[in-house]
């Protein structure tokens, strides 16, 4: 049986789920979305889940405009007013310490701590209400070129070939891989180590970043009093913490964090991810278009990764709402290379920022130390540099 569908999501991440949602809503575009996973399950009394985002204004106002932000701030999310980012070789109340508060960008916060399942849940939720079909535990077989288009087939034998395929299957895309588009990766031989500790001091709805010569250690402030930690170290030291006895976790962190919230007491699940940093070298051939970590993933230093997926799926949406307008066909070349143009350049410049700015602390150098110190005094003062630059972190730029 072929069943055609307008448009073929892959992936219900945070971004498949908001591409589908922004689609979904207009009547012209029927919209299926498959995931090889389960179906996430959000319930109130759950313990904070180990995975959480940084969300910045910029991406809270998509949701809102998708109509499930106030639901997962009933939910739970904690916002963070205040950022301290500091380097090794000083300390977090230092010249050098970047520091940024929501007042000077007349925000009422900087952005909001949220747990990834919690944003699924209120957008599969959303999604629910329209006429999106939406398959989890679903294994696609195979993904061909067919002339302009491309052909899905199922392992149930079902198959798709839809005026448009998205590929929103996270890092290691399948889509990407089945049509044959590069990527360029960088490998920070770092792993990112995640739990969630009691700080010995109260939080203050800040996130704290600390540069050590491994990688960055950051405290994300959690809403019942505890924070994630995210430590990018070595996949060494990541496993090994991943082993540690409470005592012996609570020790490295509160060093490596240099205290700043008094003793870290470990709270919480444990985890480690592999980071790697890569850009896909074409968003678009015709009939597909990849979003999200598909197309782009990000070092979580600047808590950027789902924040640019959620501008991918953003601008995606726009673009095929204009064409529509004019009577093009959605899956056509020059229609989706409007799109990858408006979204690969502002990417490229976020990866090669966040990985630059990796390579230029992880290091023991004391000469580029006192570089960076400089740096950082230079960036505090430069006014509309330093402006500009945080305004684009929060997507309202
Ligand atoms: C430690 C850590 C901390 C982070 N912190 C932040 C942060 O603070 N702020 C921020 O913006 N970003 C952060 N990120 C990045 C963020 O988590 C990712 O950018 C985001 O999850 C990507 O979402 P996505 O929907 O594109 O992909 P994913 O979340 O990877 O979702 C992909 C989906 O596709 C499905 N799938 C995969 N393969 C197939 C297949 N073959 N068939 C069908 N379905 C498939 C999967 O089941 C999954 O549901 C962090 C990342 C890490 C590792």
């Amino acid at each position: 049986m072929t069943s055609n569908a307008n448009i073929l999501i892959v992936g219900a991440g945070m971004v498949g789920l908001a591409a589908a949602n922004l689609l979904a809503r207009d009547e012209r575009l029927t919209v299926t979305v498959v995931d090889a996973g389960k179906r996430p399950e959000f319930a109130i009394d759950d313990d904070v889940s180990l995975r959480v985002s940084a969300i910045a204004p910029g991406s809270s106002t998509l949701l809102s405009s998708i109509g499930v932000w106030q639901q997962i701030v009933e939910k739970r999310v904690c916002p963070y007013t205040n950022m301290k980012v500091w380097d090794a070789a000083g300390h977090a109340d230092g010249p050098e310490t970047l520091s940024f508060e929501a007042a000077e960008f007349a925000l009422p916060q900087l952005g909001f701590i949220v747990e990834n399942i919690v944003i699924q849940d209120a957008l599969l939720h959303q999604l629910e209400h329209t006429d999106a079909a939406i398959h989890f535990d679903t294994q696609i077989d195979s993904i061909r070129r067919d002339g302009d288009r491309y052909e899905i087939e199922l392992q149930s034998a079902r198959k798709f070939r839809p005026d448009l395929l998205i590929g929103a299957d996270g890092a290691k895309s399948f889509v990407r891989s089945c049509a044959e588009i590069p990527v360029r990766l960088w490998q920070h031989r770092q792993k990112a180590f995640v739990t969630h500790l009691r700080p010995g001091l109260n939080h203050g709805n800040t996130a704290w970043q600390r540069f050590v010569s491994d990688g960055p250690v950051g405290l994300l402030p959690l809403q019942d009093g505890r924070v994630s930690c995210v430590w990018s170290t070595t996949p060494a030291k990541a496993d090994e913490a991943l082993a540690m006895s409470a005592q012996q976790l609570s020790n490295r962190l509160t060093d490596i964090s240099d205290a700043v919230l008094d003793r870290l007491t470990p709270e919480g699940p444990r985890g480690a991810f592999a980071l790697e940093s890569q850009h896909a070298e074409r968003y678009v051939t015709a009939g597909l278009a990849l979003v999200g970590d598909a197309a782009h993933a990000i070092h979580p230093l600047a808590g950027q990764g789902v924040n640019l997926g959620f501008a991918d799926a953003s601008k995606l949406a726009q673009t095929i709402f204009a064409e529509l307008d004019r009577g093009e066909s959605v899956g056509d070349l020059p229609v989706l290379r409007k799109y990858e143009r408006a979204r690969t350049g502002a990417n490229q410049l976020m990866l090669s920022f966040v990985d630059g700015l990796n390579r230029l602390f992880s290091t023991d150098s004391a000469s580029l130390a006192q570089l960076r110190g400089a740096g950082m005094c230079a960036f505090n003062k430069s006014g509309p540099v330093r402006n500009h630059a945080v305004q684009v972190a929060l997507g309202i730029r």
